[in-house]
């Protein structure tokens, strides 16, 4: 057991030495002036130290964060890949790094050749016709999706989507179906966005069960889409998926796809070909950009012939040999501030170019074989209640039962122990205890079967001394936490009591 990162060390204030300093000051050579008083707070206790000693400190706070590059990180439905190092020099480039968006596009020819060539990559990889590189994140791609349903219900769907006879936008389609099994996120975005989200309930085998589809598109007129993960979050491919999307634009709605889980996908399943309207791209995810702590990200949107020019922008375009930004004709306008977060889709170009069709392919398959593996070593104790009796895809929800009361959180929380960041759990709701892991394409079998080991010496542990598990994390600088006290009323200042 490796805990150098997390063990307890001493705080800076606690180092503190009366009249110690980091710096030699040169004589003064001119008068002494006094500070002014209104900028002196004598509140302000700072620790006197060495020049050494901050820098160890700092080190070491950095030490204690968990990171890819640092450990193996299964949080299912987050891919946690490999940020390869490739893409920061890339977006370091100083053509890159020091372009500004209010140039003449003139200057900004290569920033937007980049821009174009990352579109066109994610059309192809998708198989949609317009892509937009607006959004900085999943959640706020699925925002701007939405939108583009509701716009097109309203301006140009057959037979219009708004009431006859009355204003435009006052729509009458306002219903989004949302499985059951669906990231948080997508209800939320339905509200957002409008719309009132109903929930499609899942059938025994973890899919979206058709009877409840079925009756729920019963056209009353109300109907605006439904919002779709594939594969789902049970880490299952939905085998009705081009049934599923048939019957929702029967029913005269469209269908959002939530593409977060593409990376079991990349080469294999083009969306788009499935009659997909509108998907977004977490390329902070699948396109090894790193994330985590809240960003930056983005997410791409892309969309099928219905919706392309309802994406928002500016989106670049290509003229010849010259490139440009314009609006798409219907769009329904910027979502954010200029490109977008331009040097994270640098690197999310730089990553695609690197792999190439194949290598994206590659990585696609290796992330399921991955998955599939992980899940056939820790079965006994980590069954998958959904779909055990065929391949998941690059991810899976188990739910574990170790017998003595032992909770999926309290295995999370031995898991730090051991050097692991925990996998997501209680997601997806429709999973009992979930225990969601998401190897990723770049964990080697070593690291596989160390994961594994892991878990099996956790149930041994729950057996013979499950107090270990109820009261881990051991290692950590604070342990169980108060989840929502914590949420509501966080302490993030370190208070020194000077002596
Ligand atoms: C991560 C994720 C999202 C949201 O993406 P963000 O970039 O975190 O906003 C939506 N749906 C699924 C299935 C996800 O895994």
């Amino acid at each position: 057991m490796n805990n150098s990162f997390f063990q307890n060390t001493p705080l800076l204030f606690e180092e503190s030495v009366n009249g110690r300093c980091g710096v030699i000051l040169p004589k003064l050579d001119v008068e002494e002036a006094p500070l002014p008083k209104e900028f002196l707070r004598t509140e302000l206790i700072l620790p006197e130290l060495d020049e050494a000693s901050i820098v160890r400190h700092f080190t070491r706070l950095s030490h204690k964060n968990f990171s890819v590059d640092g450990q193996f990180y299964p949080l299912g439905s987050c891919t946690m890949k490999y940020n390869p190092k490739m893409n920061e020099e890339a977006a370091s480039q100083r053509g890159f790094s020091l372009a500004h968006p209010l140039n003449p596009d003139e200057h900004n020819q290569g920033s937007l050749e980049l821009l174009f060539k990352l579109q066109e990559s994610l059309n192809e990889i998708t198989g949609f016709d317009g892509c937009s590189l607006q959004c900085a994140a999943g959640a706020h791609g699925e925002l701007a999706g939405l939108l583009m349903i509701r716009s097109w219900h309203e301006h140009a769907a057959p037979n219009g989507g708004a009431v006859a006879g009355t204003a435009q936008g006052t729509l009458r389609r306002t219903r989004i179906l949302v499985p059951d099994s669906a990231h948080g996120t997508n209800p939320a975005t339905c509200s957002m966005a409008g719309f009132v989200a109903q929930a499609i309930p899942s059938d025994a085998h973890g899919a979206i069960d058709m009877t409840a589809l079925k009756e729920a598109v019963k056209d009353d007129g109300t109907l605006a889409g439904m919002m779709i993960t594939l594969p789902g979050t049970t880490g299952l491919f939905e085998k009705n998926i081009v049934e599923i999307i048939k019957i929702i634009h029967d029913a005269g709605g469209l269908v959002y796809g939530d593409g977060a889980n593409m990376n079991a996908l990349m080469g294999i399943v083009k969306p788009g070909a499935l009659g997909f309207d509108v998907m977004h791209l977490n390329l902070h995810k699948t396109f090894s950009t790193p994330h985590g702590g809240g960003g930056p990200g983005a997410g791409a949107v892309v969309a099928g012939k219905t919706l392309a020019d309802f994406l928002p922008g500016p989106v670049a375009v290509q003229n010849e040999n010259t490139y440009r930004l314009e609006q798409p004709a219907l769009s329904i306008g910027r979502l954010k501030v200029f490109n977008g977060n331009f040097a994270v889709l640098v690197r999310a170009y730089a990553y695609i170019r690197t792999l190439g069709a194949t290598g994206l392919k590659r990585a696609s398959e290796y992330a399921v074989l991955n998955a599939n593996y992980l899940r056939f070593l820790v079965k006994d104790h980590f069954p998958t209640p959904y779909g055990s009796d065929r391949p998941c895809m690059h991810e899976f929800s188990a739910s574990p039962d170790l017998g003595n009361g032992i909770h999926t959180i309290d295995i999370a929380k031995r898991l730090i122990d051991y050097g692991f960041h925990p996998p997501t759990v209680y997601f997806p709701l429709i999973v009992k205890e979930a225990f969601m892991a998401e190897p990723t394409e770049t964990e080697s079998k070593e690291t596989l079967e160390a994961f594994a080991a892991t878990l099996a010496d956790i149930a041994q542990e729950a057996k013979t001394q499950s107090e270990l598990l109820k009261e881990a994390p051991h290692v950590t600088p604070v342990g169980r936490l108060d989840d929502t006290a914590a949420a509501r009323n966080p302490v993030l200042r370190y208070t020194w009591q000077n002596s």
